[in-house]
């Protein structure tokens, strides 16, 4: 069922409009990446789904209910990891869990048990005794997450969780995600990371200028552009124009291009031997031809006409 259900979604920031008729859902125990660039709207969409900020139009359901007309109760079934770390830098890991699990309700006694549990997931039962400020950027990330999950929640919120640590960090980062997803939390996690879209998420959104240009696993994402064929052609393009070529453009599309080469994705499903052959055949002397499966960063590509890390 769905925990998250975000419909038709819009916010303007005077004339800017950070998002812009978001809709999806995110489902129990699947991670929902929504994959994008910086400002286009992630941080805002999480924000309007944890009551910071309300919408202009559109609804945020949690469990089948509205936010609004129940925040206590939807914010109980939600824990919220924000971008920026929300820690007391002069308290230890240990004192950071049991306070934010107070704010969140628990008693005393449950805080300290709980805290006791997270710092043992979280492998930091060693430095739970250390104040924040002495702790690596890897291990403060992990203490912010422990604090947002100090309530049980159902439905984890995640902004950029893995900006600015290292690939070990980020690593036991991930883990441990995989962990909660496998007791049943459904996770919103946005990221501008292609490879963590890739390797994590379930289901993938790709939010721009505020809007989802397209959603679906990467499976589903990946047949959106070409059918699982992208070539790579090298050769000189310059003053080149591919769509008059004889038969070209009835065959391919053009997803990205340089003055030295040239990926493009086979219309419909072919023979990759055939395609390849048709390659070989255009009129400009090819250096090198190679098949190539797409990756979320061509779909990116296909879908923005840019990087993700421009
Ligand atoms: P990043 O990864 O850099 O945080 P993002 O995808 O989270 O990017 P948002 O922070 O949601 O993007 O910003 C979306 C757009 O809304 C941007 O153009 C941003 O400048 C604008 N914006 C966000 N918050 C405000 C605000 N409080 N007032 C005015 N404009 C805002």
């Amino acid at each position: 069922m769905a925990l998250l259900v975000i419909d038709k979604l819009s916010k303007r920031f005077d004339d800017i409009t950070a998002v812009d008729g978001v809709t999806f859902e995110v489902r129990e125990g699947e991670i929902y990446g929504l994959l994008g660039p910086n400002g286009a709207g992630k941080t805002t969409t999480i924000s309007l789904t944890c009551g910071l900020l309300k919408s202009d139009d559109g609804n945020v359901m949690i469990e089948g209910r509205n936010f609004w007309t129940s925040p206590q109760e939807s914010r109980k079934v939600m824990g919220v990891v924000p971008q920026e770390l929300a820690l007391y830098e002069e308290l230890s890991g240990r004192e950071n869990l049991e306070f934010w699990g107070k704010v969140a309700g628990l008693t005393s006694s449950d805080a300290k048990t709980r805290a006791g549990e997270l710092l043992e997931s979280l492998s930091l039962v060693d430095r739970a005794k250390d104040v924040v400020s002495k702790y690596s950027g890897g291990m403060k990330r992990r203490i912010n997450l422990g604090c947002a999950l100090m309530h049980r929640p159902k439905l984890l919120l995640l902004d950029e969780p893995t900006v600015g640590i290292d690939p070990q960090a980020r690593m036991n980062i991930l883990e441990f995600i995989r962990g909660l997803v496998a007791e049943g939390v459904g996770i919103l996690y946005t990221t501008h990371y292609l490879e963590e879209a890739e390797s994590l998420c379930d289901r993938i959104g790709i939010i721009d200028h505020g809007k989802i240009l397209a959603e679906g696993t990467l499976a589903e994402l990946q047949k959106q552009i070409g059918h699982d064929q992208l070539f790579v052609i090298e050769g000189s393009f310059e003053d080149v124009e591919p769509n008059d070529w004889p038969g070209f453009e009835e065959a391919f599309r053009v997803i990205q291009r340089t003055d030295s080469q040239m990926v493009v994705a086979a219309k419909g499903e072919r023979d990759p031997a055939e395609c390849l052959k048709q390659l070989l055949s255009v009129p400009v002397q090819l250096e090198n031809v190679t098949l190539k499966r797409p990756s979320l960063n061509d779909a990116f590509l296909q879908l923005t006409g840019r990087e993700l890390r421009e």
